[in-house]
C-alpha cells in the first residue's frame, strides 16, 4: 500500500532546488497568466526515504500536503474479503442536468435533504442523453452518482448475473430504453465501523455524512453481506454531496478481474 500526496504549487527556483536535493523530481512547471513563479504539480509517496523532511519544508512553506490517495498493490486487492468499487466516471444523469432534474425524475424525495443531500430513494429508471460511448470501458458511474454502478448488458450477463445480482433498464430522456447498458441493481445494505471516522452533521437534518476515505483500507463491516454486492448504510461525502459506497465480495472482484473489465476501481475494506 501506497499513501502518495499530490501537490501543487508556484515554486520558487529555491525551493525547486530544496526539494531535488532531497530526491523530488519536480517538473518543469507551467506558466501563470501573469507571470510569477511557475506551478508545478507533483506526486510523492509516503514511503519516499526523505519523506518526513519533505513534508516539514512543504510545511514551512505554508503548503498543503495536497490531495492523498492509496495505492494498493494486486497482492493486497486479492487478499481482501471485501472490497470498495468506484468505476470510470462518465456522463451525467440526466434530465436538465443544469438544475438537477435527475432528482425530481429517478428518486422518491421525502426523506431527502436539500442542505447535505441525504436521504434520495430511487424510484424510478436512470435516464441518460444517449447511448454511453463506451470506448474500450464496460462499467461507468454517472458524475454526482457516486453510489450506482452501470455496465454493459453482456458484463450483466457473464459476471453480475452468476452472482445472483438484477439489473434496471436505463432510458434515454425520451422515454426509449437504452440498449448497451444497464444498471447493476444493489439491494443490500451494510453497516460499517466507523469509530474514528471524520465525519459532518448536518445543520439542517441533523444526519451525519462521512468525509470519502482516501487513506488507506476502506473501514471494516459490522456483518457479513449475504449478496456480492452491496451498499453501505451510512453516505460520504461533503457539503451538497452524499453518497453511499458499493462494495463487492471477493468472488465477484476476482470474476471481474478474470473478464478483464475495464472502467473498475477497487480498494480493500479492513478485515
Ligand atoms: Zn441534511
Amino acid at each position: 500500500m501506497k499513501i502518495i500526496h499530490r501537490i501543487g504549487f508556484r515554486a520558487t527556483d529555491a525551493q525547486r532546488r530544496e526539494l531535488e536535493a532531497l530526491g523530488v523530481k519536480v517538473p518543469a512547471g507551467i506558466a501563470m497568466p501573469g507571470g510569477g513563479n511557475a506551478f508545478v504539480a507533483f506526486d510523492v509517496t509516503e514511503g519516499h526515504s526523505n519523506w518526513i523532511q519533505i513534508r516539514t519544508l512543504l510545511q514551512r512553506w505554508d503548503i498543503s500536503g495536497g490531495a492523498v490517495r492509496t495505492k494498493f498493490s494486486n497482492a493486497e486487492i486479492a487478499a481482501a474479503s471485501w472490497l470498495e468499487l468506484g468505476a470510470w466516471h462518465h456522463g451525467y444523469p440526466q434530465p436538465n442536468e443544469g438544475v438537477f432534474g435527475y432528482r425530481q425524475a429517478t428518486y422518491d424525495l421525502t426523506d431527502w435533504c436539500e442542505q447535505c443531500s441525504v436521504g434520495m430513494t430511487q424510484r424510478a429508471s436512470f435516464q441518460m442523453k444517449g447511448e454511453p460511448t463506451w470506448g474500450r470501458n464496460s462499467m461507468l458511474q454517472l458524475v454526482w452518482v457516486y453510489d450506482e454502478i452501470f455496465v454493459k448488458p453482456e458484463l450483466w450477463t457473464s459476471v453480475f448475473k452468476p452472482h445472483g445480482i438484477g439489473c434496471r433498464v436505463v432510458m434515454n430522456t425520451k422515454g426509449a430504453e437504452l440498449k448497451t447498458v444497464v444498471q447493476v441493481l444493489i439491494e443490500e445494505e451494510v453497516g460499517i465501523v466507523t469509530d474514528g471516522l471524520p465525519f459532518e452533521e448536518c445543520m439542517r437534518c441533523r444526519r451525519a455524512k462521512y468525509l470519502p476515505i482516501t487513506r488507506g483500507a476502506f473501514p471494516s463491516l459490522t456483518s457479513g453481506p449475504s449478496q456480492a454486492i452491496v451498499k453501505t448504510k451510512e453516505y460520504f461525502g461533503s457539503g451538497g454531496q452524499a453518497n453511499k459506497r458499493v462494495l463487492v465480495s471477493r468472488d465477484l472482484a476476482r470474476a471481474l478481474a478474470a473478464g478483464n473489465v475495464r472502467g473498475a476501481e477497487l480498494r480493500p475494506v479492513a478485515k
